[in-house]
């Protein structure tokens, strides 16, 4: 089987091809990923209406160069799988009429998918992992823990009731006048300093459960920043540092602790995974790798762990494997929870 992904939820434009022969690891033939974060970088986040144009225009091209790298054409493919939520709906609704568009005029299924089973799966596109597997989504825009028992059936045992640690970092990264993405930015500063000189929170840790909270973390930090500040009257390299390892470590604490518990929750599990940008933190990977003990940690490499369309044609074909189809009617959804993913996907076709 090969398939077409088209993703288009948020600030990234993708098309990737796919391919799955029984018994071979399935192969991604191409994966062509336009970034808009040039076009948003002046207004600092994501503009919803920019975004929608910007995927309507580039969603036809990325489609051209998937197909051109793979050498391949329409002809050659099997269905065609695009996200249809949850995300910005202008940018979603570029998607899911581009993939309708082409189904009508090559006579080919289309397939629905939720854009966080596309991150939830991709370990089995990369690893080949066998259900049931506990996965941590985080990213900028996510942060939850499911537990993953087939191609439409996941449990959600918790996640932030607030901000997601991307976005903390993101914020770190401002307040501290660090470039952006925060992330690596923050990493990178964090490696030279200590980690124990700032006392930071450790959100909810006293609260039974797996969900997390960052955005008390933020607060921390700007009181710590400012106190700093109007003691000596500036921040210097080893302050900054010292606040960012201080920042990095409650983040990885917090995360360790209840991916511990996350994990306890979980018995018969086949390994322990993480997708999302934020999975890319070495500080983390190395305690999720400790918490996850003799259980296989898997952390697909980072293009995949980030927005890609590969993800979406490889959860489109687990779909297809399953029977699942969905029609001109399938419509695209700002929100759409993964937990009731478990129930038929959409109101269509299946
Ligand atoms: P979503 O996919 O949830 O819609 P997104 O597109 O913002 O959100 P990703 O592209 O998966 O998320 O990841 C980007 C986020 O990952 C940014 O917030 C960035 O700061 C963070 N990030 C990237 N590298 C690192 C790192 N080394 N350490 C910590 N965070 C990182
Ligand atoms: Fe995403």
């Amino acid at each position: 089987l090969t398939i077409l992904g088209i993703e288009s939820s948020c600030d990234d434009t993708g098309a990737a091809l796919v391919r799955a022969t029984d018994g071979a690891a399935p192969e991604i033939l191409a994966n062509i990923v336009a970034s808009q974060t040039e076009l948003h970088a002046a207004f600092g986040g994501v503009v919803p209406e920019i975004a929608a144009r910007a995927h309507a225009e580039k969603l036809d091209l990325v489609i051209e160069q998937a197909l051109g790298q793979a050498r391949l054409t329409l002809r050659d493919l099997d269905a065609i799988a695009v996200t249809a939520g949850p995300g910005l709906i202008g940018g979603v609704l570029s998607g899911v009429m581009t993939a309708k568009g082409l189904c009508a005029a090559t006579g080919l299924p289309l397939v629905g998918v939720n854009h966080l089973a596309g991150h939830a799966l991709t370990p089995r596109l990369t690893d080949g992992l066998e259900f049931p597997y506990l996965i941590l989504l985080v990213s900028g825009g996510h942060c939850q823990f499911l537990r993953v028992d087939g191609p439409e059936s996941f449990s959600r045992l918790g996640g932030t009731i607030d901000d997601a640690p991307g976005e903390a970092f993101d914020k770190c990264a401002k307040l501290l006048g660090l470039p952006q993405p925060g992330g690596p930015a923050v990493e990178t500063e964090a490696r030279q300093g200590d980690p124990a000189r700032f006392a930071f929170p450790r959100p909810l840790l006293d609260r039974p459960g797996c969900d997390l909270s960052f955005s008390g973390l933020k607060t921390a930090l700007m009181r710590a920043r400012d106190a700093v500040v109007a003691e000596k009257g500036g921040l210097t390299r080893q302050d900054r540092a010292d606040l960012c390892a201080g920042f990095q470590a409650a983040i990885a604490d917090v995360l360790a602790e209840k991916a511990r518990r996350a994990l306890s929750q979980c018995p018969g599990i086949t390994a322990f995974a993480v997708a999302g940008g934020v999975a890319a933190n070495t500080v983390l990977r190395q305690r999720l790798t400790a918490v996850a003990g003799d259980l296989p940690f898997v952390a697909p490499p980072l293009a995949l762990c980030t927005d890609n369309a590969a993800m979406i044609a490889w959860a489109g074909l687990e779909r297809l494997r399953l029977g699942a189809r969905d029609d001109m009617t399938l419509s695209a959804r700002p929100r759409w929870p993964l937990d009731t993913a478990a129930a038929p996907l959409i109101g269509s076709g299946k």
